[in-house]
């Protein structure tokens, strides 16, 4: 069975590249490389050890799609491939439509002119907005809070509107919580390209002497100590998700909307400690003021993953820091 990745060469494309060709599955890769290198994919052969058939292009472009839909039968697609940094979308919105939004509809179309009509769609937990209660339950309310969250369920959107116009289709929403880690080869892991935005990255970098001290954005949340509570969940655990998720889908009748979340929040202070734990070094940090637009907690019900997916996190904290320790500290300048 032949599986279109589009965004292959990113971070969550790369896990979950190996854990499919583990699986038995034959997988394309489409990317445009603006967020990646080709290298993640030299050593996801490397890994896997096997070539994979790359693609050049981009999901905007029609005819880049058109060219891979007419030459391989495909039978599915697991769609990464968008942009995901939160403030940069609120200064450049329309890139962030442009890409995530009309991009994911070009695909839609060339899908169905070539009558691939099954899709794995790379969701968020951010359409969860700032919830009124936690553990979050897939049919809790929506509410986005910048362009790059009404993006997201803009593409959700679209996709149920498919469904209702062609129930041919098989359509699986994954709304990712905070994905961490590496795979344990310590060759392949995230690679942010400048100051990372996220905590896990930045821990990392610090811990190995990139950056000189970690900003806690606030611990005045109402939260056990104060700092933001995140469900952390290992990028394994998350790309094994979709091997399950490819591995059902025919079966499902309805779109599926599925949380991939562990069930548990740590706070940044947990995170650093357990971080300094493995790692054996310091992670300076000094409070600051909050981030505009953060949440106090958010973490997962996972339990509909288990029940559909027959799915659930393994991975404990120690892993996830403990891999992306072995990432950052082999690979201190990224690929
Ligand atoms: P990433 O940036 O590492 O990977 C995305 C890939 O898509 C990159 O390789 C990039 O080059 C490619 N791409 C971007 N625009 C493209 C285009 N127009 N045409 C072809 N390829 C293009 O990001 P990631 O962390 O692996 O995230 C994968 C998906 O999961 C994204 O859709 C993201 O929004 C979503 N997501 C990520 C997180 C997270 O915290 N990492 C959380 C929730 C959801
Ligand atoms: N955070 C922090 N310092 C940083 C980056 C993040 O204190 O340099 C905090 C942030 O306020 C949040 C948690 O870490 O409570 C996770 O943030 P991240 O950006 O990784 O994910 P998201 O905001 O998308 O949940």
């Amino acid at each position: 069975m032949k599986v279109l990745v589009t965004g292959g060469a990113g971070y969550i494309g790369s896990h979950t590249v190996v854990l499919l060709i583990e699986a038995g599955y034959e997988v394309l890769v489409f990317d445009n490389f603006c967020n990646s290198s080709r290298e993640s994919i030299r050593r996801v052969e490397k890994i896997v050890n096997q070539e994979i058939t790359v693609i050049e292009g981009d999901i905007r472009n029609r005819d880049d799609l058109r060219n891979v839909f007419e030459k391989y039968a495909i039978s599915t697609v697991i769609h990464f491939a968008g942009l995901k940094a939160v403030g940069e979308s609120v200064e450049k919105p329309l890139k962030y439509y442009d890409t995530n939004v009309n991009g994911s509809a070009v695909l839609f179309e060339v899908m169905a002119e070539h009558n691939c009509k099954s899709i794995i769609f790379s969701s968020s937990a951010t359409v969860y907005g700032d919830p009124h209660t936690t553990p979050i339950l897939e049919n809790f309310p929506l509410f986005v809070t910048n362009p790059y969250g009404r993006s997201k369920l803009m593409v959700e959107e679209i996709l149920r509107d498919i469904y209702v116009s062609d129930n041919e289709w098989k359509i699986v929403l994954l709304r990712y919580f905070n994905p961490v880690g590496a795979h344990e080869s310590g060759t392949i892991g995230e690679n942010p390209n400048g100051i990372p935005n996220n905590l896990m990255p930045f821990i990392a970098q610090t811990a190995v002497g990139k950056r000189e001290i970690l900003s806690v954005f606030g611990d005045d949340y109402d939260t056990k100590d104060g700092t933001g509570v995140r469900d952390y969940i290992h990028v394994v655990d998350l790309s094994r998700g979709h091997v399950q998720a490819l591995e059902r889908i025919s079966s499902f009748r309805d779109p599926m909307t599925i949380n991939l979340g562990t069930g548990t929040g740590y706070s940044v202070l947990e995170m650093i400690k357990a971080f300094e734990k493995v790692s054996e070094k310091k992670v300076p940090y000094k409070i600051v003021p909050r981030r505009a637009g953060d949440i106090a907690t958010c973490f997962a019900d996972p339990s509909y993953a288990k029940k559909v997916l027959d799915w659930e996190a393994t991975k404990t904290i120690d892993e996830m820091c403990k891999d992306s320790w072995h990432w950052q500290s082999k690979n201190p300048n990224g690929y």
